[in-house]
């Protein structure tokens, strides 16, 4: 008896479905594909239960005939790559014949197309791969697919999905990112009957629509902040549009990148926009919608199943030329704010040096070379001022008398003879984030209704996020209710913090981004994280310090657990002794 057996056909498609459909939106992503793919001007969708009840796309290219729509649901069944050296000059998205089949393998799937010329359409019906039923259809133009009934044999894969709320945001992700990469194409997404998108492809070229689109799916804070570049080398063209350096956002989740139009998550292209901000970066993110073009043998999509990685030939070129092209227009634009605004002190921008790609591994992570906020951890030892002592361990033994405030931001008091001096705002933000956590964690966080409730832009998926997390957020002390498909509201905020209107914006954007991979954190890491983000949005309401609220804020901060540290982990405070200050003044002794 040989051990060696052949896998039935079942269970060779399902294994191939597990490698290509992840998640409902990766049969999405497929479906819009084939779409674009057959010329497509128009494609509408509809979703009904977060992509597992039914996943229908609707388009007008070119059809199918009868012959052809048998042969498409057969394993590397495609009618784009003739021979194997095809694939390296293809300009479609598909050319392995898989996806088709892949979702037939594990819906109830139907196919229903019309070809030119054809006398009739044809509709095909079947489930688990088996075809079930042919028959003739209307004539309409294009193609209509139907996957209901998502993974109904495959219960095991059943099981890994995300909340609906998961899959739904990136159902929804997945159609933003194919219409920011295809303005040309109308796009429409329609989830358990109500309207999501509407995004038309209007007259009046590639940039108009590509502006429209961003704007909705952005949302207008973020929109309102991106600025146009281009450039084109031989081989090679970047475009796009970027966040300006005065409008980055706390949160990375409105990054969209492209190569050849295809959505792509690729840490070469991520670092060469973020290099191309040089020193602007702050520790911000920017948002982007980037767009590659290379010649179709520069790259290679085809190292991962679901395409969305990609291999480029010549790596530090791509590098150079993106994060050029981002530090040009920034750098154009830098010029100007100097040149209008010289007395505002706006620094001039000190060009990036701009090394080499180092792959993965070696390279710093953006968030790295930026300092995110979970990088930024508090440290544990009290960090020195360089040139000064460190913190005085022991500043909390000694008197303080306030001596006033400089440039509005740091308060300075003498002790023991020598001179402490305080960022304000990082002693404030520590005091605050102690403050409420201690409320949070006893379950009775002090909240205060706001007498006009605060408004602000969402993209879609991002709403759905919130809208997931709206009653943890609740127990968080943030009452955040929709109001309209992308707009978020807040009613109410634990009584400790005090918001502004783009405060407000970029703390939910930013929340949204953290909370959007929530089952991984743990209940008092997201706790840390919405008491540092609020704390750090919350305040700088006045910068005036009189010298009662200057000793009650040490009173406050002697009371920390940390009182050397902001949330951030910057220092809040330095100390120059006596013995520094007579040091430097060159005398021999102590005063
Ligand atoms: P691939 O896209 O890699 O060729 P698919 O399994 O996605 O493989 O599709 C198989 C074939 O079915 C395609 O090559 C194409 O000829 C045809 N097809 C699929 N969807 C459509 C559509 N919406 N309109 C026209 N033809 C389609
Ligand atoms: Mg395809």
């Amino acid at each position: 008896m040989p051990e060696i057996k052949v896998l039935p056909e079942d269970v060779v498609s399902k294994i191939a479905a597990g490698e290509v459909i992840e998640r409902p939106a990766s049969v999405l992503k497929e479906l819009i594909e084939n779409s674009l793919d057959a010329g497509a001007s128009r494609v509408d969708i509809e979703i009904k239960k977060a992509g597992r009840g039914l996943i229908r796309v609707h388009d007008d290219g070119r059809g199918m005939d009868r012959e052809d729509l048998r042969l498409a649901l057969g394993r590397h069944a495609t009618s784009k790559l003739g021979a194997f050296d095809d694939l390296y000059s293809l300009a479609t998205f598909g050319f392995r014949g898989e996806a088709l089949y892949s979702v037939f393998a594990v819906s109830r799937l139907k196919l229903t197309s019309f070809r030119a010329g054809a006398d009739s359409g044809y509709s095909l019906e079947g489930e688990g791969g088996k075809v079930i039923a042919e028959l003739p259809a209307p004539p309409v133009k294009g193609t209509t697919i139907e996957a209901a009934d998502l993974f109904f044999n495959t219960p095991a894969r059943a099981k890994f999905m995300k909340s609906d709320a998961a899959e739904r945001s990136h159902l929804i992700r997945a159609v933003e990112e194919a219409a920011l990469a295809s303005p040309g194409v109308s796009f429409r997404l329609v989830i358990d009957g109500a309207g999501i998108l509407d995004l038309p492809s209007l007259p009046g070229g590639m940039w108009e629509n590509l502006k429209n689109r961003a704007a909705v799916i952005f949302g207008k804070s973020v929109y309102g902040g991106l600025a146009r570049v281009e450039s084109k080398t031989p081989g090679m063209a970047v475009y796009g549009l970027v966040s300006r350096p005065d409008a980055l956002a706390s949160t990375r989740v409105n990054q969209h990148f492209f190569v050849n139009r295809r959505p792509v998550s690729s840490a070469l292209l991520r670092q060469a926009l973020y290099r191309g901000y040089g020193h602007m970066l702050t520790g911000r993110h920017p948002a982007c919608a980037l767009f590659v073009e290379l010649d179709p043998g520069a790259f290679d999509a085809n190292i991962h199943p679901q395409k969305r990685d990609v291999k480029f030939s010549s790596e530090n070129e791509i590098f150079k030329t993106v994060s050029n092209c981002v530090y040009e227009e920034l750098l154009s634009r830098q010029t100007a704010a100097v040149v209008l605004a010289p007395v505002a002190g706006a620094k001039p921008f000190s060009p990036p040096d701009v090394p080499a790609y180092r792959e993965a591994g070696a390279a710093p992570s953006p968030a790295a070379e930026t300092g995110s906020l979970f990088d930024a951890a508090p440290a544990s030892s009290p960090a020195a001022a360089p040139g000064a002592a460190p913190a005085a361990a022991d500043w909390r033994a000694h008197d303080l008398s306030y001596l006033g405030q400089l440039a509005k931001s740091y308060l300075l008091f003498e002790a023991d003879a020598g001179l402490l001096v305080v960022d304000q705002h990082a002693a404030q933000e520590r005091v605050l984030f102690e403050k409420y956590l201690g409320e949070f964690d006893r379950g009775g966080v002090r909240v205060q209704p706001l007498l006009v409730p605060l408004e602000t832009e969402l993209s879609r998926s991002q709403m759905e996020t919130v809208l997931k997390w709206k009653d943890w957020l609740k127990t968080a002390g943030f009452e955040v209710e929709q109001r309209g498909p992308a707009t978020a509201l807040l009613r109410a905020a634990p009584a400790l913090f005090y918001f502004t209107q783009p405060a407000f914006a970029e703390f939910l954007g930013y929340l949204s981004e953290v909370l959007g991979e929530p089952e991984k954190a743990a209940e008092d890491m997201k706790r840390n994280i919405i008491a540092t983000m609020a704390c750090k949005k919350s305040i700088k309401a006045h910068d005036f310090v009189k010298p009662q609220e200057a000793l009650r804020l040490m009173e406050d901060l002697r009371g920390t657990k940390d009182s050397y540290h902001c949330p951030h982990g910057r220092p809040t405070l330095f100390f120059l002794s006596g013995a520094d200050l007579a040091r430097r003044f060159q005398r021999s002794g102590a005063l």
